[in-house]
């Protein structure tokens, strides 16, 4: 049987496993083995399916006086195929990039209980984060998180972090995008506007692993420690949510949630800087929003309405999740774009490169 116990081990780690499975292979078990590899390889966050879908429907959000470069069909086409693409990164088996990568994809909020700290009041800084963290396993004589090779068992994740940090290169890139377009040459905007496109895609991804409640739960993979609601234990929920429960009902009513989807509007920021960069804080909010879904998600399978046999109650509450991670995605998009202040440093340096050449 194969035992998954941290979230990071969900993509990657798994596939070591998957190969004892292959060791132990024979024709009596040949069913199981192949159910088994089913698993290993697809419980990651919404599937690739699900993560273009809610690209498709972010891009439907967007205003019409939104750059529109990035409506033609080539770049929506990008966007939606960049939706997978930190997922891809997590398919290495390099343990170091997985000890950089993996994290950002999850919040997993009840382990700040072990520090005594609140989800509302972090650094949005992530070193300072990580130092608060450390100042706690000190002061409560915590252990230190290397029972696992990767060395980030019991580690909450850094998912607000990489949101407010992808988001701000995209600002960057909208910023120096405003300035190639007055000063720059034809092949600058080109590549300007490549990066305006690669950041909303790679943005997208952690913003749409949010909408999946299991991103922000120790509960990630089933119901762990103590369980008086008898909630699933069983290590297919993940995948299940991922994308199984489509896939073995029908495939969300893309027409349907597009009528229902609002026009992105502006996220605020708070007045005083040093208090949060940029969005923190409604990123912050956004993740712990859904962070409050974890616990009707598994009384939906607890009722069994996340079945094949009684889906309805299920398929509202998960194409729910979709619309949310669509929302919040269009809205970082606009305010990105709207915030984005002209990149001053190559504003001066375009102005020399011009004096120079004359
Ligand atoms: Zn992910």
């Amino acid at each position: 049987m194969l035992v998954l116990t941290t979230r990071e081990q969900l993509s990657v780690a798994s596939l070591a496993a998957c190969r004892q499975h292959f060791l132990m292979l024979n024709l009596r078990r040949i069913f199981a083995v192949f159910a088994a590899i089913f698993f290993c390889f697809n419980a990651k966050a919404w599937d690739y399916e699900r993560h273009r879908l809610v690209n498709d429907l972010a891009l439907n959000t967007l205003p019409k006086d939104f750059p529109s470069f990035v409506q033609t069909d080539s770049n929506r086409e990008r966007i939606m195929f960049l939706g997978g693409e930190p997922d891809r990164w997590r398919n290495n088996y390099d343990r170091a990039l997985r000890h950089l990568n993996s994290p950002d994809h999850y919040f997993d909020v009840e382990y700040l209980e072990q520090y005594q700290l609140k989800a509302t009041e972090l650094s949005h800084f992530r070193y300072q984060f990580v130092e608060q963290m450390a100042v706690a396993r000190t002061t409560f004589k915590l252990p230190l998180p290397s029972e696992n090779s990767d060395n980030i068992k019991g580690h909450p994740g850094f998912l607000p972090w990489s949101i407010n940090e992808h988001y701000l290169k995209l600002v960057s890139a909208f910023s120096y995008l405003k300035v190639f377009k007055e000063q720059g040459t034809t092949t600058e905007i080109a590549n300007a506007r490549a990066n305006v496109v690669y950041r909303m895609g790679i943005l997208s991804h952690f913003v749409g692993d949010t909408s999946q409640p299991l991103h922000t739960t120790k509960h990630y993979n089933g119901w762990v420690g103590e369980n008086p609601k008898e909630y699933t234990t069983s290590k297919r929920f993940h995948s299940w949510i991922d994308g199984g429960f489509f896939k073995a009902t029908t495939a969300p009513d893309r027409a349907a949630l597009l009528r229902r989807l609002k026009s992105a509007g502006l996220l605020k920021r708070p007045k005083a800087r040093d208090d949060a960069s940029s969005q923190f804080q409604s990123i912050m909010k956004y993740v712990l929003a859904q962070h409050q879904q974890v616990e009707p998600l598994y009384q939906l399978e607890k009722e069994n309405k996340l079945s094949p046999d009684d889906p309805a109650a299920g398929r509202i509450f998960l194409e729910g999740q979709l619309m949310k991670g669509s929302q919040m995605l269009g809205n970082l998009w606009h305010t990105a774009w709207k915030e984005a202040p002209p990149d001053r440093f190559l504003q001066s340096y375009l102005a020399r490169r011009k004096l120079r050449k004359k």
